[in-house]
């Protein structure tokens, strides 16, 4: 928020937060981004909350979409980028299918997420799957138990993938390198370590 309270006392300090939103806590150049990332036109949702009520995650978390399209909007970026309920979407694409407003909430989060991560915001499991990919061209590898099964099966092994043709790994390397999603992943996790 854009009033800070000063105490020395982190607990304090969180406690007394001023909860008010200020014209100064906005980015508005942060919904662009948003919807030039999620090809969605955010702005003109109307919070009939359709979204909220399609969306699996609400009843179980605090998780809300609505909530989430409506900060973006106000271009509330710190809050939401921070926001630990973010990574709570399944993206279902429930609220995207029932949307009045032709919105795809869906795809607004996973833009907001994108921004996150550019920030090194973003949960362990994601950099860990990045790590396997780049390792075997898989999120979920093939495993020992795997094998013996296909094999009982009547199957190969591997499968007709990267695991038999290891060969396409360097042309897969090649685009995550482009973007140094491993090297961040890497980086991240040995930090957090
Ligand atoms: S369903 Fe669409 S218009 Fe309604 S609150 Fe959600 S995003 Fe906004
Ligand atoms: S796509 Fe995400 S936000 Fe939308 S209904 Fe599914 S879980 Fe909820």
């Amino acid at each position: 928020m854009a009033v800070k309270k000063d105490y020395k006392d982190q607990k304090l300090v969180e406690k007394l937060r001023d909860r008010n939103y200020y014209i100064p806590d906005s980015n508005p150049e942060f919904i662009k981004e948003v919807e030039q990332i999620g090809r969605t036109a955010a702005h003109m949702c109307y919070q009939c909350g359709t979204c909220t009520g399609s969306c699996p995650s609400a009843p179980r978390s605090s998780y809300r979409i609505r909530l989430f399209m409506r900060k973006a909007i106000l271009g509330l970026e710190e809050e939401i980028l921070t926001d630990p309920d973010l990574w709570l979407c399944t993206t279902c694409y429930s609220c995207t299918d029932r949307c009045p407003r032709n919105l795809a909430p869906t795809d607004v989060i996973m833009a907001m997420r994108n921004l996150a991560a550019r920030r090194d915001i973003i949960p362990r499991n994601f950099l860990k799957t990045t790590q396997l990919i780049y390792e075997t061209g898989h999120g979920v590898p093939n495993n020992d138990a795997n094998r013996a099964a296909r094999k009982k099966l009547g199957l190969d092994e591997e499968p007709e993938t990267t695991h038999k043709y290891p060969e396409y790994l360097p042309g897969l390397r090649k685009i995550i390198d482009h973007y140094g999603l491993k090297e961040r992943a890497d980086k991240i996790l040995s930090e957090g370590e």
